[in-house]
C-alpha cells in the first residue's frame, strides 16, 4: 500500500490520515464544494474535488469516487464509517479495478448488510438471537400473527437499515398497518430497500458491543467490549469499556461467540458484534459492523492497540500479529460524542463556529475532531464536531477527567452537545453503571438542558 484513498471526511478522514502517514503510506482526501476549505482536505497529500455537497453527489457517488482513485492512483481505499463504508457495490467496485478494500469483502458486506442473514447465522451457530420473525415480514398480517405469539412491545426494524435509522416500537395491534408503511418507505428513502423484519423489544436493555481484528489467513482476535447504552433515538451518545455490567465470564463467552460468528462468515479486518443486554443478563446477538466504528477510540485506551493500523496492515495482506493472550484491558476509557445538536431537542443546530476553546489534552485525554474557528458546520452532513475520550486508572476517575475536560471546552456559534455529556456523567444513574438505552430519555425529562 503506497497511496490511500479516504472515501470520507471530518474527523475519520484526519483519523485515517494520521495511521496511515505514520505508516509511510501517501494519503488522498476527496471533497465536496462544501468542504473545498475544509481540514480534512488540508490534511491530505493531495485532494480531490468529488461533487456538489450533497452526499447522493459527492461522498455516494460511486462512480467519482472511482475517478477519484484512477485519477490519483491511489492503491488503496479507506472509506471509514457511514456514507459507503458498509455498501457492497463500493467494495466490488474497487476490488474489481485490483486495489486494495480496507475492510471486509465485498461479498461479505453484502451478506452482513442484512440483519435477517445475521440472525440466521447466529441461529445456526448457536448465538442467541431476539425472539421475532426468523427472515423478513411481508404483510401485516404477519407482523399480526408475531404480535399474537410474542406479545407487544415489538419493535419493527430495517433489514437493511444503520445508524438507529427506521426502527420503531409496536405497541398496538392497530398500528401496525400505518408503522409497517412508514418503515418501509424509510428504508426505501434512506436505504433503497424497503424490507424489514420484527423483533420482540428487550426492556431496559445494555447495549454491548465486542470488537474484533481478522486477517486473511483465518486468525481472529477479539478486544473486549464495549458499552454503548447512552443513545438517543437509537443513536450513540456516550460510550465506555470496559462496562461496568459485563463480568469476566461474561466477557469470554461474548468474544467466544464473536469470533464464532465472524468465522463462519469468513470475515476479514475490523469489525464488532453488537449485542443487547436484558437486565437480567440475558445477551443477545443483534449485527455485525462491518467497519471502523465511531468508538473504536475507547478500545484502543484500554488496549493500546491502533485499530486503523491494524486495519491497514490486515489489508495490505500482513499476519496479525496479536492472539487472544495479547490482548489486556488495563484501565477504563469514556468517550464522549459532541454533536452540533441542541443538546435537549437534538434538533441540528448548522452554522459558523465562532470561537474554540479546546481542553487540555494529555496521554490520557484525546480529541478526535476536525474542527476550527471559522469553520462551517454544514446542513449536509452528520453534524457529529468531536469525540471527547479519556483514560483513567478506574470507573471514577475516568468519571472525573472527562467531567473536567468537557467542563474545559467551548464551542462558540453553533449549539452542542457539550451540556448532555456533562449531565450523563453528573447522573447517579450512569455512576452506578445502571444505564440503559431508554436512560437518556428519562434524564431528559427530569433534567431539561438549558442553553
Ligand atoms: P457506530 O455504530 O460506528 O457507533 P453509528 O451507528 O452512529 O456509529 O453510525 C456511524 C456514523 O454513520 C454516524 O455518523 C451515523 O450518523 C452515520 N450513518 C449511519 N448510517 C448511515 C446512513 N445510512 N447514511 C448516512 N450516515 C449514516
Ligand atoms: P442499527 O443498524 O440501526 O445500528 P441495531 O440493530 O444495531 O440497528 O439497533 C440499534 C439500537 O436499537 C441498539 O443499540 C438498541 O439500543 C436498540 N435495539 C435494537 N434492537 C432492540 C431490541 N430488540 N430491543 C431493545 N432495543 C433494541
Ligand atoms: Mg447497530
Amino acid at each position: 500500500m503506497k497511496k490511500l484513498l479516504v472515501a470520507n471526511r471530518g474527523e475519520i478522514a484526519l483519523r485515517i490520515f494520521k495511521a496511515a502517514r505514520e505508516m509511510g503510506i501517501k494519503t488522498v482526501a476527496v471533497y465536496s464544494d462544501a468542504d473545498k476549505a475544509a481540514p480534512h482536505t488540508r490534511a491530505a497529500d493531495e485532494a480531490y474535488h468529488i461533487g456538489k455537497s450533497p452526499p447522493p453527489l459527492s461522498y455516494l457517488n460511486i462512480p467519482v469516487l472511482m475517478q477519484a482513485v484512477a485519477a490519483t492512483g491511489a492503491d488503496a481505499v479507506h472509506p471509514g464509517y457511514g456514507f459507503l463504508s458498509e455498501n457492497a457495490a463500493f467494495a466490488r467496485a474497487v476490488e474489481e479495478r485490483g486495489i486494495t478494500w480496507v475492510g471486509p469483502s465485498s461479498s461479505v458486506i453484502r451478506d452482513m448488510e442484512s440483519k435477517s442473514f445475521c440472525r440466521g447465522l447466529g441461529r445456526r451457530l448457536g448465538v442467541p438471537v431476539t425472539p421475532g420473525s426468523i427472515g423478513k415480514v411481508e404483510s401485516a398480517g404477519e407482523i399480526e400473527r408475531l404480535f399474537a405469539e410474542h406479545g407487544p412491545p415489538l419493535l419493527i426494524k430495517l433489514d437493511k437499515g444503520g445508524g438507529g435509522k427506521g426502527i420503531q416500537p409496536i405497541h398496538h395491534i392497530e398500528e401496525i398497518e400505518r408503522l409497517l408503511t412508514s418503515s418501509t418507505g424509510m428504508g426505501q428513502v434512506a436505504f433503497g430497500s424497503s424490507e424489514v423484519y420484527v423483533e420482540k423489544r428487550i426492556g431496559s436493555p445494555k447495549h454491548i458491543e465486542i470488537q474484533c481484528l481478522g486477517d486473511h489467513y483465518g486468525n481472529f482476535v477479539a478486544l473486549g467490549e464495549r458499552e454503548c447504552s447512552v443513545q438517543r433515538r437509537f443513536q450513540k451518545v456516550v460510550e465506555e469499556a470496559p462496562s461496568p455490567a459485563v463480568t469476566p465470564e461474561e466477557r469470554e463467552r461474548l468474544c467466544s461467540w464473536s469470533v464464532r460468528l465472524l468465522k463462519e462468515m469468513g470475515y476479514r479486518n475490523a469489525g464488532t458484534v453488537e449485542f443487547i443486554r436484558s437486565p437480567q443478563g440475558e445477551y443477545y446477538f443483534m449485527e455485525v459492523n462491518a467497519r471502523i466504528q465511531v468508538e473504536h477510540p475507547v478500545t484502543e485506551m484500554v488496549t493500546g492497540i491502533d485499530l486503523v493500523r491494524q486495519q491497514l496492515r490486515i489489508a495490505m495482506g500482513e499476519p496479525l500479529g496479536l492472539r487472544g493472550d495479547d490482548i489486556a484491558i488495563a484501565g477504563h476509557a469514556i468517550e464522549a460524542r459532541i454533536y452540533a445538536e441542541d443538546p435537549s431537542t437534538f434538533l441540528p443546530s448548522p452554522g459558523t463556529i465562532d470561537r474554540i476553546d479546546f481542553p487540555a489534552l494529555s496521554r490520557e485525554t484525546r480529541l478526535d475532531h476536525a474542527l476550527e474557528t471559522g469553520l462551517t458546520v454544514s446542513p449536509f452532513y452528520d453534524p457529529m464536531l468531536a469525540k471527547l475520550i479519556v483514560w483513567a486508572e478506574d470507573r471514577p476517575s475516568a468519571i472525573v477527567r472527562l467531567d473536567h475536560a468537557l467542563g474545559q471546552f467551548v464551542i462558540v456559534g453553533v449549539k452542542t452537545t457539550i451540556p448532555l455529556g456533562s449531565a450523563v456523567l453528573a447522573s447517579e444513574t450512569f455512576r452506578q453503571g445502571l444505564f440503559h438505552t431508554d436512560s437518556l430519555a428519562d434524564l431528559l425529562e427530569a433534567l431539561p438542558l438549558a442553553r
